[in-house]
């Protein structure tokens, strides 16, 4: 299935690893260009060169080392993306990770630093590109968002507070910047298979092998498909979201969690 993104241009924030990089993939697979920014510029220009080589897509990558909480920094990734490719057609809001910790486990600065990242992580880009999505007759913002948005975890506390604020955030870019044509959905992760769970492992002194360890963090979470996902089946419902065939959804959310959430 064609699903029209050859040639597009499209903006992946935390490229280097997990949700990001496999979307990058996807992307370049379907013939867009991605634009792709991370912190660690060693890590993001050795992860999108194996997926260049992998994807034989010479020149279709545009790789810059930023921090999606500074304002500036994300003006500047804008622009090199609309110089290195004339204009862009989609922005997939990704970069993250999560804050394990209770309220009480939490200091005020980490509160602070936690919503910090997830309102401005998008914010900040979203700003910076809405011009360009605007004189695109396919614009599409993806916010990589969780199931903690709708279904608060007390050992996630302002990790959920903070998906939350972004998941009412997202609904309003959906009807401000509608007038210009461009589309803004959240996909809702419960839990998938990335360097956020790998390094939990690790720091975790588990005896358990790491196979058996996500199975019984599936089995604790009451996960209905009985395991993690993988960033591959996260990154299809984004790329979906950013075909133009998918033009009459905004304001939308999938949730992809293997059934484990609670809500109707
Ligand atoms: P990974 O840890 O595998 O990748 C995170 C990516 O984001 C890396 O490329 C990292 O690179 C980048 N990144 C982190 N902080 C910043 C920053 N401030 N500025 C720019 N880039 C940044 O994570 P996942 O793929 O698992 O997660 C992707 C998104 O999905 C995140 O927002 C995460 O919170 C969310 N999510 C993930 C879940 C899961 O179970 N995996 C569950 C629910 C939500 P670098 O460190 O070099 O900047």
């Amino acid at each position: 299935m064609d699903l029209r993104l050859r040639d597009r241009t499209v903006l992946v924030t935390g490229a280097s690893s997990g949700v990001g990089l496999a979307t990058a993939r996807m992307l370049l697979a379907e013939g867009a260009n991605v634009a792709a920014c991370a912190r660690d510029a060693e890590r993001l220009d050795a992860t999108l060169r194996a997926a260049q080589a992998d994807t034989e897509a010479p020149g279709r990558i545009h790789a810059v080392s930023a921090d999606v909480t500074d304002a500036a920094a994300m003006g500047s990734f804008v622009d090199s993306a609309v110089q290195a490719f004339g204009g862009i057609d989609g922005v997939v809001c990704n970069a993250g990770r999560s804050l394990m910790a209770t309220i009480d486990e939490t200091t005020d600065d980490q509160i602070r630093e936690e919503f910090e990242l997830k309102l401005f992580g998008v914010l900040n880009i979203v700003r910076a590109a809405a011009k360009h999505l605007a004189a695109s007759e396919v614009a599409s913002v993806v916010a990589v968002n969780a199931i903690l948005a709708r279904q608060p975890e007390a050992k996630l506390a302002i990790t959920s507070a903070a998906r939350a604020g972004l998941l009412n955030l997202t609904q309003t870019l959906s009807h401000s910047l509608g007038a210009d044509g461009i589309r803004v959905n959240s996909v809702l992760l419960g839990l998938v298979d990335t360097g956020q769970w790998t390094r939990r492992y690790e720091s975790s002194g588990s005896d358990l092998d790491y196979a058996e360890w996500t199975g019984r963090l599936a089995a604790d979470r009451g996960i209905v498909l009985g395991r993690l996902g993988t960033a591959e089946e996260v990154a299809f419902p984004i790329v979906s979201l950013l075909s133009p065939l998918s033009g009459y959804t905004t304001g939308a959310c999938i949730d992809v969690g293997g059934g484990v959430a609670r809500y109707v």
